[in-house]
C-alpha cells in the first residue's frame, strides 16, 4: 500500500523552493481600520478587515504566467497592464470588509451590487434604528430636465425652509406611530411598513477588489445619486487610494478619467483629424445624429460624443 499522506505533507523534489510568507498587511490602512468615515449627516463608513494588497495582485498575476517566469514587470507598470487589458481576476485576490450606516433609498441602490457578502441590520428583530437623513435648507435639489434620473440646482431659500421643516415634522411623525405600534405590542416585522427611506439602516458589506472598483466607477460617476456617490468617494479616495495605491492610481487613469470610443466615434474622429468636416457631418447624418440640414437632432449618443470631443478639446463640426 502507498503512503497517500505523503502527497500532501511532502514537496517533491522538482518542485521550486516555496517563498516563506509573512501575513501581508497594509499600515496606511491599518491606520484607519475601525474609524468611521462621517458620511451625510448620521452615516459612515469603516474598515472591518481586508485581505491582500498591490503585492498580492501582483502576486497572484505572476502565478499564472507559470513556473520559470522571470519577473519581467515591476509592481506598478505590471498593475497598470492589467487594468489597461481588463486582466481582472487578480484583483479579486483582494478583499474588503465594510461596516456602513447608510439611509435606506441609498441601500437600495447600494445592495443592487450582488457581488458582495452582505449581512444588513434586521428590523424584524431588532427596534429600527432612531435615525432618518435629514435635509438642509438649501440641499434640496430640482429635477433635472436633461436627464430624467438626475437633478440640477437647487431649490430657493424660503422653498427650502419649508421643505426641510415639513420633513422634520413627517420624520418624527413616521418614528412616533412606529413607536406607538411596538408599544401596543405590534410585531416589529409589521410595525416598521411607514417608516421613511431617508430611515439610516447599517450592513456588514464584504466585496473583492475587482467588484469593489466596479462599483466605484458605477458609483462615483456624476451620473449615480448624490448620497451614494459621497460614499464611494470616501472608499475610493480615503481607503483604496491607502489600501491599494497603484491599482487605485491605474483605475483613476484607465477607467475613471478615461473614454471608450464607439466604432461610429472613431469613424467621425478619423474625418475630423483628416480636417474632412464635410464627411464627418454626412456620417453624422448616417449615424442619425443630424438632420437632412445638418443640424443636430436630440441624440443622446451625439451628445456623449460631444462631451468626448469637448474632453480633447476638438470642436464639433456640425
Ligand atoms: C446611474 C445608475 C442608474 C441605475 N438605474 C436603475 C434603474 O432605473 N432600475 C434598476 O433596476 N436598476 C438601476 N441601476 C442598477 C443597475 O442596473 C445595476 O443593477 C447595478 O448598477 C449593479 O451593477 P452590476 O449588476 O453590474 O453589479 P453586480 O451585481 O455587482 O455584478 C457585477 C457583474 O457581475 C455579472 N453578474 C452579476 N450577476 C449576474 C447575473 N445574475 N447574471 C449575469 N451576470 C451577472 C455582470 O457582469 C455584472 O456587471 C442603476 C445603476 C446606476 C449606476
Amino acid at each position: 500500500m502507498t503512503d497517500q499522506s505523503k502527497e500532501y505533507t511532502e514537496v517533491p523534489e522538482q518542485n521550486p523552493v516555496l517563498e516563506s510568507l509573512e501575513r501581508p498587511g497594509v499600515p496606511a490602512l491599518d491606520e484607519v481600520l475601525g474609524k468611521p468615515f462621517k458620511v451625510l449627516d448620521d452615516g459612515f463608513i469603516r474598515v472591518i478587515d481586508y485581505m491582500g494588497s498591490d503585492e498580492s495582485i501582483v502576486q497572484a498575476a505572476r502565478v499564472s504566467y507559470g513556473k520559470g517566469t522571470k519577473k519581467v514587470h515591476e509592481d506598478r507598470g505590471l498593475i497598470r497592464y492589467l487594468m489597461r487589458h481588463h486582466h481582472t481576476t487578480p484583483f479579486e485576490m483582494c478583499e474588503i470588509k465594510f461596516h456602513v450606516r447608510v439611509p435606506m433609498d441609498c441601500w437600495r441602490q447600494w445592495i443592487r451590487h450582488r457581488t458582495a457578502n452582505v449581512n444588513e441590520y434586521s428590523t424584524r428583530y431588532s427596534v429600527a434604528i432612531d435615525s432618518a437623513q435629514t435635509t438642509q435648507h438649501s440641499e434640496w435639489r430640482l429635477q433635472a430636465t436633461g436627464n430624467r434620473q438626475g437633478s440640477a440646482g437647487f431649490a430657493g431659500g424660503n422653498e427650502g425652509k419649508t421643505l426641510t421643516e415639513k420633513e422634520r415634522y413627517l420624520q418624527s411623525l413616521a418614528r412616533e406611530v412606529y413607536e406607538e405600534r411596538l408599544n401596543m405590542g405590534i410585531a416589529r416585522e409589521q410595525a416598521r411598513k411607514d417608516l421613511p427611506l431617508s430611515t439610516y439602516t447599517e450592513a456588514y458589506w464584504k466585496v473583492d477588489l475587482h467588484n469593489l472598483l466596479h462599483f466605484l466607477a458605477l458609483r462615483m460617476d456624476p451620473h449615480a445619486q448624490e448620497e451614494i456617490r459621497r460614499y464611494s468617494e470616501i472608499i475610493g479616495n480615503e481607503i483604496v487610494a491607502k489600501w491599494c495605491p497603484f491599482t487605485w492610481e491605474a483605475f483613476m487613469d484607465y477607467r475613471v478619467n478615461a473614454a471608450n470610443l464607439t466604432r461610429l466615434e472613431m469613424e467621425v474622429l478619423t474625418a475630423l483629424t483628416q480636417n474632412k468636416t464635410r464627411e464627418a457631418i454626412e456620417l453624422g447624418k448616417k449615424f442619425n445624429w443630424l438632420k437632412e440640414d445638418g443640424t443636430p437632432k436630440k441624440n443622446r449618443e451625439r451628445a456623449e460624443f460631444e462631451d468626448k470631443l469637448n474632453n480633447l478639446g476638438i470642436k464639433a463640426p456640425w
